[in-house]
């Protein structure tokens, strides 16, 4: 890699893990550092006024930042990525692409969080929105008002783990007579290893990377990738103009993590499948939700655009009390919330992930477990929840 010319002409053929490791990092010029180095500094010297080496403050550029953008861009098979200080932060910025009269096409169960930014705070400056059930191949997009301009997909979505088909989706964003509709996929839960919407035609990916891609627990942020010049440059705009920017530290934390999100995911998928192996077959489970299950809904549109199912599974048991008790009894697997890191964890998202979404259109069970099946051993993760459901 000592010629970044002859990187650029090969890094486009590079395999996933390839690119996980060398997109955007380069050996650092000064020092030869091997690692991109955390750049903890606000403000860059200048050697002639406005003559600098392409940063001048950190709000507009840091050259951590840049890495992680690269790296994550690459990972995404996007020409262009732009990080910022969450997730949310993310969604921020991607909605704010919007003027006053616009709507936007919700899926009814996506994201607790992304509802309430959408009903909370965009509808209050004009933005208009609806939720729908885009996993029917069959209606989606017969009932989107006139005005819609922005389509927001998650998929699996969270806790549910449906499946949207994102290509089915946007061939209805395209065939709109009306004005163009931008398709975003939130690809949180399935992370670019296992799904890469821009090939299936979306035009902006968002992440909470505090999920898999950073998937340690130890740090905060999103990221937005698109192939489209416009829509990044509004992005890069609006990343400068708000601010809502990762620190060095965080995104070096980040793009640390995404290093091994290849041999993450390869075992995550792995110790999910026996996870769910024992839950099918457990007595005392109603429904397993997961869409490597053929029984599921969603699963010939996973089997299309998923190279793998990913770690998150959910289950029914009997009832409320029966969750609680599960979700109490375990010891490998912590009750928490998040999810996507090493580490098993378990929660009941009725009255924890999901109560921020009480207004929302989605119901969900109060019946329901959400588990984040983690890369420890799958012999004890599956000897944990067993005894569990024993206690319970
Ligand atoms: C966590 C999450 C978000 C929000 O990301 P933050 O990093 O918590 O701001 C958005 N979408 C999905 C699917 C998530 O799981």
């Amino acid at each position: 890699m000592g010629n970044p010319e002859d990187e650029t002409d090969t890094a486009d053929a590079w395999g996933f893990a390839t690119k996980a490791i060398h997109s955007g990092q380069d050996p650092d010029v000064s020092t030869g550092a091997v690692t991109v180095p955390v750049y903890q500094t606000s403000t860059f010297v200048q050697h002639g006024v406005g003559k600098h080496l392409g940063y001048e403050y950190a709000r507009t550029g840091n050259p951590t930042r840049t890495a992680l953008q690269s790296q994550l861009a690459a990972l995404e098979g996007a020409a262009f990525g732009v990080a910022f200080a969450s997730g949310l932060a993310a969604e921020d910025a991607i909605l704010r692409l919007l003027d006053p009269g616009d709507h936007v096409v919700l899926g009814n169960d996506a994201y607790g969080g992304t509802f309430r930014l959408i009903s909370q705070v965009f509808a209050r400056v004009g933005i208009t929105w609806s939720a729908h059930n885009l996993a029917d191949t069959e209606s989606v997009g017969t009932d989107w008002p006139e005005a819609t301009r922005l389509v927001w997909v998650e998929t699996p979505t969270n806790p549910l783990l449906t499946v949207v088909d994102i290509e089915a989706v946007a061939d209805r964003c395209r065939q709109s007579s009306r004005q163009p509709i931008t398709l975003v996929v939130d690809n949180t839960f399935a992370t670019p290893y296992l799904q890469q919407p821009l090939g299936f035609g979306a035009d902006i990916v968002v992440h909470s990377t505090t999920k898999y891609l950073g998937g340690h627990s130890d740090v905060v942020g999103g990221f937005v990738a698109t192939n489209n010049g416009e829509i990044h440059d509004q992005l890069c705009f609006i990343q400068n103009a708000v601010g809502a920017v990762p620190a060095p530290w965080d995104c070096y934390l980040t793009m640390r993590g995404a290093k091994t999100l290849p041999v993450r995911m390869d075992r995550h998928n792995e110790n999910a499948a026996a996870v769910v192996e024992m839950l099918e077959s457990h007595q005392a489970v109603k429904t397993v939700l997961y869409p490597g299950l053929e029984s599921n809904p969603g699963h010939d549109a996973a089997a299309k655009q998923m190279s793998g199912y990913g770690g998150m599974v959910s289950f029914r048991v009997a009832s409320r009390d029966a969750a609680m008790r599960v979700a109490e009894a375990t010891h490998l697997f912590s009750l928490a919330e998040s999810l996507g890191a090493v580490e098993s964890l378990i929660e009941h998202p009725g009255v924890m992930t999901h109560a921020s979404a009480a207004n929302s259109p989605l119901e969900v069970p109060d019946d329901l477990i959400r588990l984040s099946v983690g890369i420890e051993d799958k012999a004890d993760l599956v000897a944990d929840l067993e005894q569990a459901m024993e206690v319970a």
